[in-house]
């Protein structure tokens, strides 16, 4: 087998990419012929002609002259990957901001930092993580925007540079994220307008009610028919932030669906977070569970940062890995997307925007190796459909010739090495962008 650094891709991006396996979960379809190994991978051979897949046959098809080949030799081939929830206006600020493993620290160390967040410190630190992301093969992000009246303009005017920017690269798109009990106020109506210019979509957390009795259910139901109101007259899909708390009595997620059927809203509602599903009894679960199946809602989970803050108590090891149910979930056909979420920031210190990194420490967290295919499809085709960016997370005929190369034959190969020497390709052509090297960072601090 040759070595994986000595695989050449032809730089005017037509080639046959010869004897590749690849997780069918990335297929519209599986061609006829093909027969997917015990993890569900498939041997194809993909022709690239100018960028784009021109065609997807079964591996030792018959091809016209003149196509150099590109011999894979049974490696792992993957669409690039979706990061569905993130911060990259929050992020990269270690050491000027230092989390204390709390929500609460998140919340007030972000309060601080955002007092520096400039035109320039933004676009510095989001290009930083975009680079990250770019590097190691994510071509779509959607990104929470810290939508607060003082900030909300110029965060969004940074966003719209950057995404233009980068079209082609990584594709982005944009979250406006503010308390839900900002939506008492006019500034809701003035946010979902913002939001609806920039053709982004609307967000809120519901972690600002706090643990709820009868008057605050109340208000959390008319905060909601409102937020959900603003956003159907404006043809808006909502993205929230969901009871990301261990109290079982700050239960927002049943109402929450309650509230799309009652509203019979119709655009896309995805549910980030949602980690105290997991810790309500049982009859409780299921029955949220079955109302968010009829009210058509997805899930975006974020284990990485979950497990930092969640059940942290000084002194004592935590019980409770502070994760949403996602065997239940799935099992009830809901679409789960995994997500990055926080880097490096006041929630949470870690992270480089590395999909695959969030992908292989979810297996382990949420027992998903079996099959690992079903994973493999929370960070590809799961997320594309949920944020319609049909560009990513999918290897289709006719659209962009996006890969990932890696040195491993099988799933489990590639869950066990980090990858550091995958082989990014991008409209047919191999990325050799670096990562962006920290002391870049430095003018921010
Ligand atoms: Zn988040």
């Amino acid at each position: 087998m040759a070595r994986h650094q000595d695989i050449e891709i032809p730089a005017q991006g037509s080639y046959m990419l010869a004897r590749a396996r690849v997780p069918a979960v990335f297929l519209a379809s599986v061609p006829q012929g093909v027969v997917p190994d015990a993890e569900g991978s498939c041997p194809l051979d993909i022709r690239v002609e100018h960028g784009r897949v021109a065609a997807i046959l079964p591996t030792g098809t018959p091809q016209a002259e003149g196509l150099p080949v590109v011999d894979v030799e049974g490696r792992q081939v993957w669409a690039t990957l979706l990061d569905i929830h993130t911060h990259l206006d929050k992020g990269q600020v270690i050491p000027r901001a230092m989390p204390d493993g709390t929500l609460d620290g998140g919340m007030t160390g972000t309060f601080e930092d955002r007092k520096r967040w400039t035109h320039e410190d933004l676009r510095t630190r989001i290009g930083f993580g975009l680079r990250c992301a770019y590097a190691h093969g994510v071509s779509m992000i959607r990104t929470h925007l810290d939508s607060q009246e003082a900030n909300a303009e110029m965060s969004w005017e940074v966003f719209a540079e950057l995404r233009a920017e980068w079209a082609g690269r990584v594709e982005l798109q944009a979250v406006g994220l503010v308390p839900l009990t900002f939506f008492r106020t006019d500034y809701g109506a003035k946010l979902a307008d913002l939001v609806q210019r920039s053709g982004g979509v609307l967000g809120g957390t519901t972690d600002a009610i706090g643990h709820y009795d009868g008057a605050k259910n109340e208000e959390l139901v008319a905060l909601l028919d409102k937020f959900l109101t603003l956003a159907s007259e404006r043809g808006l899909d909502v993205d929230m932030h969901v009871d990301q708390s261990e109290d079982v009595n700050a239960f927002s997620l049943p109402l929450i669906a309650e509230a799309v059927l009652r509203n019979r809203f119709r655009g896309r509602v995805l549910a980030g977070h949602c980690v105290n599903l997991a810790l309500v009894p049982e009859p409780s679960m299921a029955r949220t569970i079955a109302l968010c199946r009829e009210a058509g809602i997805a899930f975006a989970t974020m284990p990485t940062p979950m497990v930092y803050l969640q059940d942290r108590k000084p002194g004592r090891t935590p019980r409770w890995r502070g994760v949403t149910a996602v065997h239940e979930l799935l099992d009830a056909g809901i679409p789960v997307a995994i997500g990055g979420d926080n880097c490096r920031d006041a929630w949470f210190p870690f992270g480089d925007h590395d999909v695959l990194d969030t992908l292989q420490q979810s297996v382990r967290i949420f027992q998903l190796d079996n099959p690992f295919s079903r994973a493999v499809a929370m960070v590809g085709p799961v997320p594309s459909d949920i944020v319609r960016e049909p560009s990513a997370g999918r290897i289709v005929v006719g659209g962009p010739a996006r890969f990932i190369l890696f040195a491993a034959r099988t799933l489990n190969e590639l869950m066990c090495r980090p990858q550091s020497d995958r082989i990014v390709i991008n409209q047919g052509k191999r990325v050799t962008d670096p990562l962006p090297d920290y002391s870049e960072l430095d003018a921010t601090m």
